[in-house]
């Protein structure tokens, strides 16, 4: 276990972030690890809990608690600690395909619910995480592996999204023939197309896949399946289809002048500007920034990333729209550990705000109650009003607006951050299945849906959620699959 006694003997360190204002003149990754000694360090303050929460990966009150994908965290922290790293990496690759993902952009539900978080720091898991994964690349430990026996099944999965893609690692590795299909010109939903480059570089992303195809998977890009005829050539061509397409549906504001032009939905930026950060060429984005007053419509991480994105293309302005109250700076009595501590957190993005425009872009219990359009149809204006939570005759907690707070702001860039409504139309037409009352794709069973063959997984099931349980999803449905092909499985 450990060091004994290594959380009283060390204080948790965290790898180094380049300086707000230095890491907004690129689209780079701005933590610096810490050196090979420190970390063996910052392991040994695993304390080897009998009962890991870590690990446990649940969701307590509606909020993850613990990895869900059940890393063996204290094991891995030993190993790790001892100097074991060969072994410490093979325990981590148990129970995680990409650790190289979860450890860049996880909100380490782990770290929440560690033992030592309860009167102190928790120890520095995601990055330990990170630390394992880069040095498998580095000494070429990780590498193409061939599966030993190949089964003749055929599988087609739909989006190639961390749901997508651990799906096809696994049913691989199985034994079986598996080909990804994807709308955009690039694999990895929202990894590549979604989460800013700065959070993960798109090397990273692109590492993977080549390691994918390598091992036999095939990826059909700039496909998408949305038609019965697409959807009806996929069931007859495969023994199984699995669905991994997301819930991308953005959810709009139903507010006068929502029309005009300038106003985007968060995603739809984010694409456009990792696009124009990849390809590298001397034109200008699609959705440009650069100058421009933005408003950001939702407080949450997607907002946050507009925010960081708009800042390095150089706004002139930026605030952000928070719906809810702004939270204690501490955990609250009816918000005990291991719980998702209901705290204020300021992200990248905002602290790069902070740095540059000298204060906070959020603004709390305030929404837009109007555009303000000009003469050639481009937003102009927003009028924002505040709003008050008030419990509606379902005892239901809804927002009101309050009267005589509106005001004007200028804004001629906006972004809505709203979350999400669940998956895609054209999908549930094209397959004729059903949505649930959230939007996602019904199952009859887990993860199979009423259509003999064809699979749900990530957010497409859960609506969008996070990339550890994407990929947790993934490795369910694999399981299924396989089960359903084989009569067992042994994923
Ligand atoms: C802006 C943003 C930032 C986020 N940041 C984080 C973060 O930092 N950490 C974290 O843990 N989570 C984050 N999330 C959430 C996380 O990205 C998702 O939960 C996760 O990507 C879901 O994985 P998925 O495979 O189910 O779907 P997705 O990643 O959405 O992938 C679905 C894929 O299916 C494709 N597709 C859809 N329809 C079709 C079709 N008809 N034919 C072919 N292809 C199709 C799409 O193009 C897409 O590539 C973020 C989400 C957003 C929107
Ligand atoms: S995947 Fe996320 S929750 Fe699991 S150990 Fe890694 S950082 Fe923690
Ligand atoms: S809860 Fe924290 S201290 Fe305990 S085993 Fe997990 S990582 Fe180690």
């Amino acid at each position: 276990m450990g060091k004994i006694g290594g959380f009283l003997e060390y204080d948790r360190k965290d790898s180094i972030d380049i300086s707000p204002k230095q890491r907004i003149c690129n689209f780079a990754e701005f933590h610096l690890p810490i050196n090979e000694e420190e970390r063996k360090k910052q392991a040994s303050r695993c304390m080897d809990c009998g009962v890991p929460f870590c690990q446990f990966g649940q969701e307590i009150a509606g909020m993850s608690s613990g990895c869900p994908l059940h890393n063996m965290i204290p094991e891995w922290n030993d190993l790790l600690y001892r100097g074991n790293y060969d072994e410490a990496l093979k325990r981590l690759l148990l129970t995680n395909p990409f650790p190289e993902f979860t450890s860049r952009v996880c909100p380490a539900p782990c770290e929440k619910a560690c033992t030592c978080s309860l009167h102190g720091d928790a120890v520095t898991i995601c990055e330990n995480e990170k630390f394992l994964i880069e040095y498998g690349f580095d000494r070429e430990i990780i590498k193409a592996k061939q599966a030993s026996k190949r089964s003749g099944k055929k599988i087609a999965i739909v989006g190639s999204g961390p749901s997508g893609l651990a799906t096809a690692w696994q049913l691989n590795r199985r034994g079986h023939e598996v080909t990804v299909y994807e709308r955009s010109d690039r694999a990895g939903g929202l990894l590549m197309y979604g989460i800013p480059n700065m959070k993960l570089d798109k090397e990273y992303v692109n590492r993977r896949i080549a390691l994918m195809e390598e091992e036999g998977i095939t990826f059909v890009l700039s496909t998408s399946i949305d038609t019965p005829e697409a959807a009806d050539k996929l069931k007859s061509e495969y023994d199984a289809v699995v669905l991994a397409v997301g819930a991308s549906k953005p959810r709009d504001l139903q507010v006068a002048n929502r029309e005009a032009t300038g106003i985007h939905f968060a995603v739809d930026y984010l694409q456009a500007a990792t696009k124009h950060v990849l390809d590298a060429n001397d034109t200008e984005p699609t959705i440009d920034a650069n100058n421009k007053h933005v408003l950001v419509i939702g407080g949450g991480d997607t907002g946050n990333d507009c925010v960081g994105t708009a800042i390095r293309q150089h706004c002139a302005s930026v605030m952000q729209l928070e719906m809810m109250p702004e939270l204690p700076s501490t955990r609250q009595e009816n918000n005990p550990w291991p719980e998702w501590p209901k705290v204020k957190k300021t992200d990248y993005g905002q602290e790069e705000a902070i740095a540059v425009f000298g204060k906070d872009p959020r603004v709390y219990e305030a929404t837009v109650k109007e555009f303000v359009k000009n003469e050639a149809g481009e937003v102009c204006q927003a009028i924002i009003v505040d709003v008050a939570w008030q419990l509606d005759e379902n005892k239901r907690m809804q927002p009101v607006h309050v009267a005589d707070s509106e005001r004007v702001v200028d804004c001629d860039l906006v972004f809505i951050a709203a979350g999400f409504v669940g998956v895609e139309n054209n999908v549930c037409t094209a397959f004729m299945l059903d949505q649930t009352e959230r939007g996602v794709l019904a199952t009859t069973d887990g993860t199979a849906t009423a259509i003999d063959g064809v699979f749900v997984t990530g957010d497409a099931k859960r609506g969008q959620s996070l990339v550890v349980w994407a990929m947790q999803e993934g490795k369910n449905t694999a399981r299924a699959v396989d089960t359903y092909l084989m009569g067992y499985s042994n994923l």
